[in-house]
């Protein structure tokens, strides 16, 4: 964990979307479409497997979760281990989990880019911060 309360290899991924912060959401998208594995995913509602009851949110209860992340225990291990299967040998992992965090922000749902929701979520702070820095650095589209 890092001090964000985030797993090291996420923060890695996250700061790694640098490098793409300047590519338009349509080049993006094109990139995505052509060369994703599963874009669409059948049936991504029944991989949310965290033991949520029917009709449910998957929002832990409160003070369950470790800083950073959404939930924690074994439905979060589970959630992360589908996830990185259900994308895995994918091209283009970097440009779907750009593309998710700037189109859907915290509000993202399901598996994209070899991560679960909650992890998605919890990078978003992350991520966002990444982005207003860069921005002031450098300058040009945040
Ligand atoms: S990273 Fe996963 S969700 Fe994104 S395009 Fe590839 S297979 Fe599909």
């Amino acid at each position: 964990m890092t001090a964000d309360g985030l797993p090291a290899d996420l923060v890695a991924r996250v700061r790694r979307l640098r490098r793409l912060r300047w590519v338009p959401d349509d080049v993006l998208a094109e990139i995505v479409a052509a060369d994703g594995l599963i874009w669409e995913l059948p049936g991504a509602e029944a991989l949310r497997l965290a033991d949520e009851p029917e009709g449910g949110t998957a929002e832990p209860e409160a003070g369950t979760a470790p800083a950073g992340t959404a939930q924690s225990g074994g439905a979060a291990e589970v959630e992360r281990v589908m996830a990185a299967r259900l994308c895995a040998g994918c091209p283009v992992l970097d440009e779907c989990l750009e593309l998710d965090l700037r189109w859907m922000a915290d509000r993202t749902v399901g598996v994209f880019a070899a991560l679960s929701e909650s992890d998605r979520r919890a990078a978003y702070p992350l991520w966002l911060a990444e982005r207003d820095a860069a921005a002031r650095r450098d300058g040009g589209p945040g």
